[in-house]
């Protein structure tokens, strides 16, 4: 059984309801995280994920809501004892502003740390990010306020898939990415520039053929104010899900 855990399901501005987006995808043999706006460790231990056994983790784009806690999250498991390596993905672009950030911090000097790998991927659509037994990634460039990437993910043994849009503006690169999939998680920030509003989600879900639609990067706790799921369901005919911390999605 493979799932989603959706560690954070918030836009940038988290609240006690909701850390800001960040996702794990477990299928058993591999756990692979997304983004790391916030230090991932709490969430990580609620949903009871051994932090040793993310293999890989993909940073979309440089906004400090998908990087800001990287330097404490490599630090802690570095200070837990963690020794197995970490492949870091990302476009270059970005991978070349997160190896700035870390070096604030000198981490090169950090006594036996992990090793960790780069693996910067080219702008290009269906890019194939990662490829074990039992999971294929494909990322993409979507339309944001910067180079960023949206993602496939293949189940093979479910024989299922999942896509996420990240943060972006309705494009065909996410409607391609999404094809005929199961689960869409899509931001809904609302209908900003680089954003996407719930009932501009639910129009990118139809055109995919996606059979659901999660709402993620949606404002939490006080900032909620009328539920976006209702707005996506005006656009899309399928279940509509507004996803909060620590959702499980079953593949
Ligand atoms: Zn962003």
């Amino acid at each position: 059984m493979s799932e989603i855990i959706v560690l954070g399901a918030s836009n940038a501005i988290p609240t006690p309801q909701g850390e800001t987006t960040h996702l794990a995808i477990c299928t058993g043999e591999k756990i692979v995280l997304v983004d790391c706006g916030t230090n991932p460790l709490v969430r990580l231990e609620h949903a009871r994920l051994d932090f040793q056994a993310i293999s890989d983790l993909i940073l979309t784009h440089v906004h400090p809501d998908h990087i800001g806690g990287l330097p404490l999250f490599l630090m802690d498991m570095w200070l837990l004892g963690r020794q197995t390596p970490l492949v870091i993905h990302g476009l270059a672009y970005t991978l070349e502003r997160v190896e700035q950030m870390l070096d604030l911090f000198d981490w090169r000097t950090w006594p036996n740390f992990f090793p960790v790998e780069f693996h910067r991927l080219p702008e290009e659509e269906m890019t194939v990010l990662l490829e074990s037994d039992s999971l294929r990634v494909y990322a993409a460039p979507v339309r944001h306020i910067l180079p960023n990437i949206g993602l496939r993910f293949e189940f093979k043994r479910e024989n299922k898939s999942a896509a996420y849009s990240c943060d972006t503006e309705p494009c065909p690169a996410v409607i391609r990415l999404a094809q005929n999939t199961d689960v869409l998680l899509h931001e809904a920030t609302g209908n900003f520039r680089g954003h996407t509003s719930a009932a501009q989600a639910g129009e990118v879900a139809t055109q995919a053929k996606a059979k659901q639609l999660y709402l993620v990067h949606h404002p939490t706790g006080k900032f909620l104010q009328n539920d976006p799921s209702e707005e996506a369901r005006t656009t899309f005919a399928g279940p509509v899900i507004l996803a909060h911390d620590m959702m499980r999605i079953t593949l």
